[in-house]
């Protein structure tokens, strides 16, 4: 069997001039990064601003497993489908980090025969976006530091720094690091701390912004620190956002490359579903529902992190409406879920499946809450077996559900058609009243206990007496109107990595709580989720290789 990166480099590639053509889009209005890549150029999204809007149709799964769930294959499959099908689709990805491109995850640009391409070149540095984001970051972070360093007049107070430097890589050991060593040249000792460009709040706020004008506004209300009166200090009184949007300039403009088939796919943006809001940019979704009758999008990690920010976050700050969710399963991940072990996983086992099965009910029911119409696909192996399919489809069904087997990662778009017709299906058909979880009226205590407890199942929620304070306190500044930002494990339902299936009794534990400004959301951190990953033991990065040639390997 070919792996994804040789059955990438074997395709065949259209001029990305032809894939924009066949939705009419001409080459003045694409920036060119080479031949198969290209950003939107400014003059085009305004264009298209008064457009009919498309279909906007999410991608969400349940729990990720080892086992391996395939977002990125139904999303860009589907994709394919609509092509085959005469219907005219763009999808919309996240822009993969380095970080589990050489950790555990690898890539990003979907599976088999269902990919985006140029794989390789999306997978390691692309057009530039994440290293202008950790550009602007550090600039904001090293402005800070000379700002103290040149006789702090904004009074801040060094214990009470929140702004962190950020580095695209799993890097552990700069988790909790000490700056200013040295002379007195060399700045004031503090003690500093990394996380992933992908949590990083610039990585937020270009997902979230409009344009140019919007990104500077909410670049300039990053809390970086609180002075000596324990008031804000924000990125625009460090006279830091001219500069760092400049460093943006491009970074916004959504980027343009085509799956395997040549349906056109704008990759933007690439928060982490489970230490950031998951989604890929506002500006990439809406000029995809420009560009097209249907976008199909995906949201990171399983649908109680990825899926409720994309509804409580991105659709509620776009004002956004999905007309339908993809919710996907694999038959390996159910067993997993029901107790089997990884190396087990290809041996029929209706009981573990019977076992494991509702994990996917709970995110059925959750995806429920929020009004619009679901449809249930299973992501089929090869492994899977007759008996075991008609058991979920059943399952489904009972519940309310749409119901397709996708093959796309096997056959391509021909093997989404099943699933594009139920879609297609499910959005004449099912009544769609969609609404937010929770209303922005709602304390920030409040809004964390109603996901953790209509979301997750959790019974109660424990706050850590640090998070308790910085809660009163974020709302006595004036940020308890915002959204809520969850940071948990993917694995689990719960904050325990390690309660698979539906867990319930369980406390969500809070530990710590910090405003971002510019996002606009409040971010909330449960458990032991880190904000900076760190490597394997057997790294990823230990099989990618560059040959002689040029031709990247190992990359999956
Ligand atoms: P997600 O977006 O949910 O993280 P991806 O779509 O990126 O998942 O898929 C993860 C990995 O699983 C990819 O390497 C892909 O090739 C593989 N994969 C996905 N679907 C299948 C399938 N049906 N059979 C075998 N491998 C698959
Ligand atoms: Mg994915």
């Amino acid at each position: 069997m070919k792996t994804d990166i040789e059955i990438a480099q074997e395709a065949v590639m259209e001029p990305i001039t032809k894939v924009a053509e066949s939705i009419g889009i001409e080459a003045d209005d694409l920036e060119l990064y080479g031949k198969y890549k290209a950003k939107l150029s400014e003059e085009f999204l305004r264009k298209i601003q008064d457009r009919p809007n498309g279909k906007l149709i999410l991608v969400t799964a349940i729990n990720p497993t080892p086992a391996g769930e395939g977002k990125t294959t139904t999303t860009v499959g589907m994709g394919e489908a609509f092509g085959r099908m005469g219907k005219k689709a763009v999808i919309a990805l996240r822009e993969p980090s380095l970080g589990p491109c050489f950790g555990i995850k690898g890539g990003a640009a979907g599976g088999g025969y269902a990919q985006v391409v140029p794989m390789d070149e999306l997978n390691l540095h692309f057009t530039g976006d994440f290293h202008a984001i950790t550009s602007a970051n550090n600039l904001l972070a090293a402005l800070l530091d000379n700002h103290i360093q040149q006789g702090n007049d904004l009074g801040i107070d060094t214990r009470q720094i929140v702004w962190k430097r950020c580095e695209d890589m799993n890097d552990r050991v700069l988790r909790n690091i000490v700056v200013g060593l040295g002379n007195k040249t060399d700045g004031f000792v503090r003690e500093d701390h990394f996380v992933i460009t992908v949590a990083s709040e610039i990585m937020a706020i270009l997902c979230l912004a409009d344009d140019m004008k919007d990104l500077k506004e909410r670049l300039s209300r990053i809390v970086v620190a609180y002075n000596y009166q324990g008031e804000p200090v924000t990125a625009g009184q460090l006279k830091a956002v001219g500069a760092m949007a400049a460093l943006l300039k491009d970074a916004i403009k959504p980027n343009l490359i085509q799956t395997l088939e040549h349906t056109p796919a704008l990759v933007h943006g690439g928060p982490f579903a489970n230490i950031a809001h998951g989604c890929n940019s506002v500006r990439a979704t809406k000029a995809a529902m420009k560009m097209a009758d249907y976008c199909i999008t995906e949201a990171g990690f399983g649908a109680d992190l990825g899926a409720e920010k994309f509804f409580d976050i991105k659709c509620r700050k776009a004002g956004l409406t999905p007309d339908a969710v993809v919710l996907v399963a694999t038959i390996r991940a159910l067993k997993y879920n029901g107790g089997v072990a990884k190396a087990d996983l290809g041996a029929e086992n209706l009981e573990a499946l019977k076992k494991g099965i509702v994990n996917l009910e709970k995110h059925i029911e959750n995806l429920q809450k929020y009004g619009v119409p679901v449809v249930v696909t299973l992501n089929s192996f090869i492994t899977d077996s007759e008996a075991e399919t008609a058991y979920v489809r059943e399952f489904c069904e009972t519940r309310g559900c749409e119901f397709a087997l996708s093959e796309v990662w096997e056959k391509g778009g021909e093997g989404g058609i099943a699933l594009a017709e139920k879609v297609l299906k499910a959005i004449d058909e099912k009544e769609n009243h969609f609404h937010v979880l929770y209303e922005n009226e709602l304390s920030l205590q409040d809004k964390i206990k109603k996901i953790a407890q209509e979301i997750y199942g959790a019974s109660d929620v424990v706050f850590a007496p640090a998070a308790a304070k910085q809660l009163k306190r974020l709302t006595e500044l004036g940020f308890g109107d915002l959204p809520v930002c969850m940071a948990k494990n993917q694995y689990s339902l719960s904050d325990d990595p390690t309660l698979l299936g539906r867990p319930s009794g369980f406390e969500l534990n809070v530990r710590e709580v910090y405003v971002s400004a510019g996002a606009g959301f409040v971010v909330v951190l449960t458990g032991a989720v880190m904000t900076m990953p760190g490597l394997p033991k057997a790294p990823a990065a230990y099989n990618i290789d560059v040959d002689d040639s040029g031709r990247i390997v190992g990359l999956f």
